[in-house]
């Protein structure tokens, strides 16, 4: 909060300072071209203008910046939207066609989270959402590309990653919400799908498919789970 404070502060001082100085230069270079005098008022006027000018540019700015977060995160959660994922995701395989490294790709969904909306009310659920937003942005790698895809549903997207790799970390992930105290709630559990992307994957689709159609069997087979996909046949 004090950090987000002292940003705007500072991009309005910048802006104002930026802007009154050109201004008055410009006031000055002005005033030696047309021969006429300086004096306070004229000096001071275009200078006041340019602050004025440089409130606006630094509101231009902020309101810039407001509009990108509200196009990318998901506002619950702080995490990235499912349309900022899908371009991550685009260039990831676009990455993995040109260099090789394969990535994985975990779908994750809250176990009967109905339940949770239904006993505690929905408050509660958004609490419990951010909460597991936030355990899994804090032990995630500094890699990785974690989303809100749906509702209770989250992906996260590993480079350099082999299913293996990406498996042990979903199973991290699975046993740190299962023990975690979500205060006078009872145990929250979450269902894991994993999947590799490697250059030798057709396309662009499949990755999502697979690791969903993993999760599904994640679900199916009692959840509070980890599922693997199969590697695409060669
Ligand atoms: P499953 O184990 O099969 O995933 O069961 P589930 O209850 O988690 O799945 P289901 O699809 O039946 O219900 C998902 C629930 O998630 C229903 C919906 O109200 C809730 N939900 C989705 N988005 C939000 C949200 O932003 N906030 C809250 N509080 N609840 C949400
Ligand atoms: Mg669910
Ligand atoms: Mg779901």
């Amino acid at each position: 909060m004090f950090d987000k404070v002292t940003r705007n502060a500072s991009i309005y001082i910048f802006y104002i300072l930026v802007s009154s100085i050109l201004t008055a230069i410009l006031n000055i270079i002005h005033s030696q071209l047309i021969h006429a005098e300086i004096t306070t008022i004229n000096f001071i006027m275009p200078t006041v203008a340019g602050c004025i000018f440089g409130v606006l540019l630094a509101e231009i700015k902020l309101l810039n910046r407001q509009l990108n977060s509200i196009a990318t995160t998901d506002q619950l959660t702080q995490t990235f939207n499912r349309m900022q994922f899908d371009n991550f995701l685009e260039a990831e395989i676009d990455r993995v066609n040109r260099y090789g490294q394969p990535f994985t790709l975990i779908f994750m969904d809250i176990d009967h989270f109905k339940n949770v909306n239904d006993q505690y009310g929905h408050h509660t659920g958004d609490i419990v959402l951010s909460s597991i937003a936030q355990l899994i942005k804090s032990n995630n790698r500094t890699a990785d590309i974690f989303a809100r895809y749906g509702g209770e549903e989250f992906v996260i997207l590993s480079p350099s990653s082999q299913l293996e790799n990406g498996t042990q970390h979903a199973e991290r992930l699975r046993k740190i919400i299962e023990q975690h105290h979500f205060n006078k709630l009872n145990n929250i559990t979450c269902s894991f799908g994993v999947a590799e992307y490697n250059k030798d994957t057709k396309d662009s689709d499949s990755i999502l498919i697979r690791a969903d159609r993993a999760l599904y069997r994640a679900k199916e087979g009692g959840r509070n789970r980890v599922e693997q996909e199969q590697k695409p046949v060669q």
